[in-house]
């Protein structure tokens, strides 16, 4: 799954919290200070934030060589210090960290009392109500143990009857069965004990009731979620259809069916979903038959032939365009809106590919029937890997010209991969969740690397990496972690971005090919299997003829990653480096770490490879004069903060240019921003901008350049330094313009326009065919013009872009344009799930300053949403905007428009206990 839960503005959605936190955390590096109108371009800014946060470097092959190896570990030395004293150097008397790991209670796997064989689903929703009128059929057979009752997963349903089914082990009649229900565990009692060699058939009836569920059943007080998910039920919410679709991950699909429900279980399954004729469906595995019913409504028949786990169910519902696909003989579906049907195949149309790549690479073709991919309306999280059925939040409903400033096939290629890792062969506890994650996050790197390159995949890696090490301020754990407090702290960066980073640990230390027979065999060993970390490591041992014990223990089972401190001292034909590992030794173990340094010499590299192992070690290295670069981990693979001496200007610059691959290179690039008055360092940082063929070089090259300005006085010293302002101004205007890549373009727009006003450049790139450029000349034209920007800012309001409508929309509320109104109710009534979230601060902000009877309207636009909305996020979301409101509004205007008794009135006709607690907590 890719979760969203965190993040304020849609877009970033993604996958986070989770995942899409993983957008999100490139977000915050590379604001440029000068500049900024409010925190705005925050929008798209994440999507420029490289990765300099992490010093670390990256992987790839720079050709080491051969010269003399000189040393690796173990060099005895006076300043080698024992592991002993280093720890009582560093580690006692400290402070104990924010970040300490939180021992949660132990989760231990689920007792398989059962096997699930089979589960039969027919369900009928009632819009209304919003229930679902169901049967469930379940086929268990004890797993090893006698049983004489069945214990099942089952919240908040309505039991109406249970009964045996004729047909199961000696049984020959249907039998009605008693049971016990406390709202969330169903004890069904069997009418004897049956061994292991039996097979039992139940058919349970019941109505479930998700809403009333989970908004006031106290013995589901913990869940947050309703499993079974009504949208727009009562088309109430204008502008938004109606739609269905289900959520289990990780256990609310117990909200609309009894099961079994922990990943380590198993079944087939067929699902009968009854709807107006209207209406289309999707659930997991194959359309069988379409009936329709005499009562205008139409049955259909979804079947798995083969097993998967009950959190990976899923139905979803609504008035979708299907469009068709194909890879092999497997038929392909995108099912989404119908405005949207015409560019389903720019967002989903490299998914064939991406299944013959991971099929390849795999050597084990896609394992499921068929491969749909849906998006639907108010998705909590960013996308879920069901079973051949994805789901994704409506972030992806994008046309062509947005899909050129970002394609969605990280995404895309995450939900697919986990077709294998997590569906196929699924992590037997959530303690083992990184066994699904770690994978799908991986798998976005191997499919940049196939489709785009090493570059575009390291770039990637170094994001995770840079997710990860923002986490790890605040929050260290062991990857694979059996002390838990909920379930859904495990969707972190940890389990995803870490786990990432590690896998590419492993591959980078086992080698490329080990790397891939290793997944392939771990693959055939497991499918349909539940499996944990062990599961792994013994394949890796199998394949390479090594322990790894050692990785799997201190990357995947303990907290932290290493400190590094490194120290480098030549002398004498001798160059000595000296490295301390520094983490707190309470909870991080000291790693082993075989890596590779570069030493420089006229040009040429010897590369060293070196194991580090011990607290304190030191590597010499005999040259023939003082080496003119040292690159500590040149392929930038490892996960480590490191404190390294500062390089020169000098040494940055050969950085720069002896390696070419993303993390040493990007480095230099963007340390180079310190030495920007010196003419070497400015000339090559525009031959970057202006001619390097790798767009992220070039946008850095860009962002380092800007550096010279202005407010930087020691740059205003320099003797040539209007000439090199007109140079940067004249190459920045002209990449506005033309370069090929939309970031660079939207970036230089957004770097040029720090050194004065260009309306002409401006007007121009307001036609570009890029959002982020127009959304980014929005934000130069309004920190130049402010409100007199209008005229040049007004005709682009029929774009509905997401980048372009916050851009607009942060205009209008700060300099309280009048008039918009409309324009924000339009707009409002357009975007739903947590982009109205963000939009409604919008909005909010502008009524503040607009006159009485904008506000009145306004404020009844958000009592209308607070009641009705059917996303109780969106009503939490106004019911908010109203306290901002209130708090905002004089005495009298606040008792002339009644704001209190109308948010009075949406107190009392709030149903769900989280909309409620929500309305507490803020008081009033
Ligand atoms: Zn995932």
């Amino acid at each position: 799954m890719l979760c969203s839960k965190n993040l304020f503005f849609l877009f970033i959605k993604i996958e986070f919290f989770c995942k899409l936190y993983k957008i999100l955390q490139n977000i915050s590096f590379g604001m440029n200070k000068s500049l900024r109108f409010s925190s705005l371009s925050f929008a798209f800014l994440f999507l420029f934030s490289t990765l300099f946060f992490v010093s670390s470097c990256k992987p790839t092959q720079q050709t080491g060589d051969n010269t003399t190896k000189k040393d690796s570990t173990n060099t005895t030395n006076e300043f080698l210090v024992p592991i002993e004293e280093s720890e009582s150097q560093f580690k006692k008397d400290l402070p104990e960290p924010i970040w300490k790991p939180k021992k949660g209670s132990y989760h231990a796997t689920k007792t398989k009392e059962f096997d699930l064989i089979h589960t039969k689903l027919n369900i009928k929703p009632d819009w209304e109500k919003q229930w679902v009128y169901s049967t469930a059929t379940l086929t268990v057979q004890p797993h090893f143990y006698d049983q004489n009752k069945i214990d099942l997963d089952a919240k908040g349903l309505a039991i109406e009857s249970i009964k045996l089914l004729a047909g199961s082990s000696k049984n020959d009649v249907t039998k009605p069965l008693r049971w016990d229900y406390d709202g969330k565990w169903l004890t069904v009692r069997l009418d004897r004990e049956y061994t292991k060699d039996e097979k039992i058939t139940v058919e349970i009836n019941y109505i479930a009731k998700p809403n009333e569920a989970i908004w006031t059943n106290s013995v589901l007080s913990n869940i947050e979620e309703e499993g079974f998910f009504f949208i727009n039920p009562e088309g109430k919410t204008k502008g938004k259809p109606k739609q269905i679709w289900t959520q289990g991950e990780t256990s609310n699909n117990s909200m609309w069916f009894p099961t079994f429900e922990s990943s380590n279980f198993r079944g087939t399954q067929e699902v009968f979903v009854t709807v107006a004729d209207s209406f289309q469906t999707l659930s997991n595995g194959k359309l069988v038959s379409s009936q329709k019913n005499t009562d205008g409504t139409r049955t259909d028949y979804w079947k798995m032939e083969k097993p998967h786990a009950p959190y990976l169910t899923m139905v979803a519902i609504g008035e979708f365009e299907i469009i068709e696909d194909k890879w092999r003989d497997i038929p392909l579906y995108y099912y989404t809106e119908k405005w949207h049907a015409p560019y389903a195949k720019d967002v989903f149309g490299k998914t064939p590919e991406m299944m013959e790549f991971y099929s390849t690479y795999l050597d084990y073709p896609y394992p499921w029937e068929k491969y749909a991919q849906i998006i639907v309306r108010d998705y909590t999280s960013g996308a879920m890997e069901n079973t051949s059925a994805s789901v994704f939040m409506e972030g992806l409903m994008v046309d062509k010209r947005s899909i050129k400033d970002h394609n969605w096939e990280g995404i895309i290629s995450h939900e697919l991969f986990h077709q294998w890792f997590g569906d196929l062969m699924t992590a037997e506890s959530w303690a083992n969740l990184a066994m699904n994650e770690s994978f799908a996050d991986y798998g976005e790197y191997l499919w940049l690397e196939h489709s785009k390159g090493k570059k575009d995949a390291d770039q990637n890696i170094s994001n995770e990496k840079s997710s990860y090490f923002r986490e790890a301020q605040a929050k260290r754990e062991p990857i694979i972690r059996y002390f838990y407090t909920s379930e859904n702290d495990m969707f972190d960066s940890h389990s995803y971005a870490k786990g990432a980073v590690v896998l590419n640990m492993l591959r980078y230390h086992i080698g490329d090919e080990a790397f891939q027979i290793t997944l392939q065999k771990y693959v055939k060993a497991n499918a349909f299997k539940s499996v944990e970390l062990d599961n792994l490591r013994l394949i890796a041992e199998e394949v390479t003829g090594q322990d790894l014990t050692w990785f799997f223990n201190q990357w995947f089972m303990k907290a932290g990653h290493p400190e590094l401190n490194i120290d480098e001292n030549y002398q004498d034909g001798t160059l000595k480096m000296t490295i301390t590992q520094t983490q707190d030794l309470r909870y991080s173990p000291i790693y082993r770490l075989p890596l590779e340094i570069d030493v420089w010499e006229n040009g040429k590299v010897t590369r060293h490879k070196v194991t580090l192992d011990k607290a304190e070690q030191i590597f010499e290295f005999k040259t023939e004069s003082k080496p003119e670069l040292v690159v500590f981990d040149p392929s930038g693979y490892l996960l480590a903060q490191k404190n390294e001496d500062d390089k020169t200007a000098n040494e940055w610059r050969l950085q720069a240019d002896y390696y070419e691959n993303y993390i040493p290179k990007m480095a230099a690039l963007y340390n180079l921003a310190g030495s920007i008055e010196n003419d070497t360092t400015f000339n090559l940082l525009i031959k970057v901008a202006k001619n390097d063929k790798f767009a992220a070089y070039r946008t850095q090259a860009i962002r380092s350049l800007g550096e010279y300005n202005l407010e930087n006085i020691e740059n205003k010293e320099a003797e040539n330094f209007e000439q090199n302002i007109t140079e940067i101004v004249t190459l920045l205007k002209e990449m506005s313009i033309s370069d090929k890549d939309n970031l660079t373009r939207a970036s230089a727009i957004d770097i040029v326009s720090q050194y004065g006003a260009f309306p002409k450049l401006w007007k121009q790139t307001l036609k570009d065919s890029s959002y982020f450029v127009i959304s980014n000349t929005i934000y130069s034209l309004i920190n130049v013009y402010g409100a007199e920007a209008l005229d040049k800012i007004e005709p682009l309001e029929n774009i509905e872009e997401r980048h372009v409508v916050y851009a607009l929309g942060e205009y209008y509320s700060v300099y309280g344009i009048e008039g918009k109104y409309s324009w924000f109710v339009k707009n409002a009534d357009r975007i739903s799930g947590s982009e109205m979230s963000y939009f409604l601060n919008h909005f909010t902000q502008y009524l503040i300053n607009q006159p009485k009877d904008i506000q009145k309207k306004g404020i009844d636009y958000l009592v209308h949403q607070a009641k009705t909305n059917s996303f109780f996020q969106t009503r939490k979301d106004a019911y908010q905007s109203l306290t901002v409101l209130k708090n905002a509004l004089d005495e009298e205007t606040k008792i002339e428009l009644e704001i209190e008794q109308k948010m009075n009135g949406i107190k009392t006709e709030e149903k769900d206990r989280r909309v409620t607690e929500f309305q507490q907590a803020l008081g009033f």
